[in-house]
């Protein structure tokens, strides 16, 4: 299977300790001086060329703050001639477009500035107003304009973006499409066309509207480009019988489902990885019979800030998304590329997506001995790190822990190794400490140390 890293570029830090750095958002300002754009993604594209890494997804790939365009095509040449590809992952009717924010209050390939001069193609809520998004810190802060995909002037204006963006970057991977998960126009002709379907957040019908059609112009311009189709959703999702002609014998679909064989959809798999709300994937599961012969990417938060916390120790996790998306057949899984791997637990995380995804019948004990041991100082110790790397929401456990790491590293001289050990020793002693500060409010602010313990 291919290996995949999605990213945001606000929150991509592959150097560490650079002011403007941001940990985590949707839809954030870009904090950093413009530069750091071209060195965290060369640095990421340089560790990613080693490790078995295809592919980096980047939103936010083109920002006049980081020099827009240029920085965009620095970025993916450089990933090219490395043998791996950047793509961009764009909103078609929301989170900004394909130039996600310029500078220019007239830029021609802002969807911001495509809405502000163009009202009437903007999406209507249930009370035909005119549709926004506005995030929320910590989950991001801009209040993004969404668009009607029932619009004739909105889709052309579309098409010309993509059709704009393979152009000027010939270099560009590819795209990951989303139409978008963050509300739906509620317009007559929107209604009409999902046939009377209901539509929250996400809608299928929508998808199927406009990704054949981007999909062809991305091939008109570039040969081996990556097409690849989001659907915010697991496959096994109640949802995804939108996708059976027999239940939505919608011309849309058919045009979806006539798309070549080498276009992507993408999933995503949280919950049922984690048996969220009584949801599961079991062994034995199957795309829907009608994307069968599509490729298929399945994707995964593990290990960030949206799921487990960022740095959080996920190898098992990660064993288990490879070794079920390959059981159904998929070709690709993907998972955040944000950190840097000098923070060790990513590094390992990062590792754990290569391991798993050449060979998914490989187990844990396995990843220890054959990855973890090299770069800890032998097996036993790797073994111990991997047990007590998962104790971070055990801050009792914590002190004895870092007692244990203290009597590893006396006996490692390599420095590399050592700061893979350092580095999680802070990490437990970051949540130790924190528990402790929590435990010290609950009880009135009082440094009675019996009471904290007991409270930890
Ligand atoms: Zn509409």
């Amino acid at each position: 299977m291919k290996r995949l890293f999605w990213t945001w570029d606000h929150s991509t830090n592959w150097i560490d300790n650079v002011p403007g750095s941001q940990e985590m958002g949707v839809a954030n300002l870009y904090g950093k001086d413009p530069d750091w754009f071209m060195t965290d993604y060369e640095t990421a594209i340089d560790w990613a060329a080693e490790h078995g890494i295809d592919a980096i997804g980047v939103v936010g790939l083109l920002r006049e703050r980081h020099r827009g365009v240029d920085g965009a095509r620095r970025i993916c040449a450089y990933a090219r001639e490395k043998g791996l590809r950047i793509y961009l992952i764009a909103g078609v009717y929301a989170y900004g477009g394909v130039f996600y924010e310029p500078y220019r209050k007239d830029d021609p390939h802002s969807l911001e500035v495509f809405l502000r001069d163009n009202p009437d193609c903007m999406a209507l809520d249930k009370a035909g107003k005119p549709l926004y998004r506005q995030f929320k810190i910590p989950g991001g802060h801009k209040r993004d304009a969404q668009g009607c995909p029932s619009n004739p002037k909105l889709r052309q204006f579309v098409l010309d973006c993509v059709d704009w963006v393979f152009k000027a970057i010939p270099e560009l991977g590819g795209v990951q499409m989303e139409t978008g998960d963050v509300g739906t126009c509620q317009c007559e002709r929107c209604r009409a066309r999902r046939g009377g379907r209901p539509a929250g957040s996400i809608s299928l019908e929508d998808m199927a509207g406009i990704y054949p059609a981007i999909g062809e112009i991305v091939r008109a311009r570039s040969s081996d480009a990556w097409v690849i189709c989001e659907t915010y959703h697991h496959f096994l999702d109640d949802a995804c019988a939108a996708f059976d002609p027999a239940k939505n014998p919608s011309k849309d679909l058919a045009n979806l489902l006539s798309m070549p064989a080498d276009t992507f959809f993408q999933w995503k798999c949280d919950r049922r990885l984690r048996g969220v709300k009584g949801q599961s994937w079991p062994k034995g599961s199957r795309v829907p019979a009608s994307l069968a012969r599509f490729r298929h990417i399945m994707r995964a938060h593990t290990g960030t800030q949206w799921w487990g916390g960022r740095d959080s120790f996920e190898p098992e996790l990660i064993r288990r998304q490879c070794e079920l998306s390959a059981d159904a057949g998929l070709t690709a899984v993907s998972m955040f590329g944000e950190t840097s791997p000098h923070r060790a637990n990513a590094e390992f995380n990062y590792l754990a997506l290569d391991y798993f995804a050449t060979d998914p019948s490989r187990t844990m004990d396995g990843f220890v001995r054959d990855v973890m041991a090299p770069r800890l100082g032998g097996e036993t110790a790797a073994g111990r790190y991997a047990e007590l790397a998962v104790l971070k929401d055990e801050p009792r456990k914590i002190p004895a822990a870092l007692d244990e790491i203290a009597r590893i590293v006396a006996g490692i001289s390599d420095y590399r190794a050592l700061s893979r050990w350092f580095f999680l020793a802070d990490y437990l002693g970051i949540r130790r400490w924190e528990a402790e500060q929590r435990a010290k409010e609950r009880q009135g602010g009082s440094n009675d140390a019996k009471a904290i313990e007991d409270l930890i």
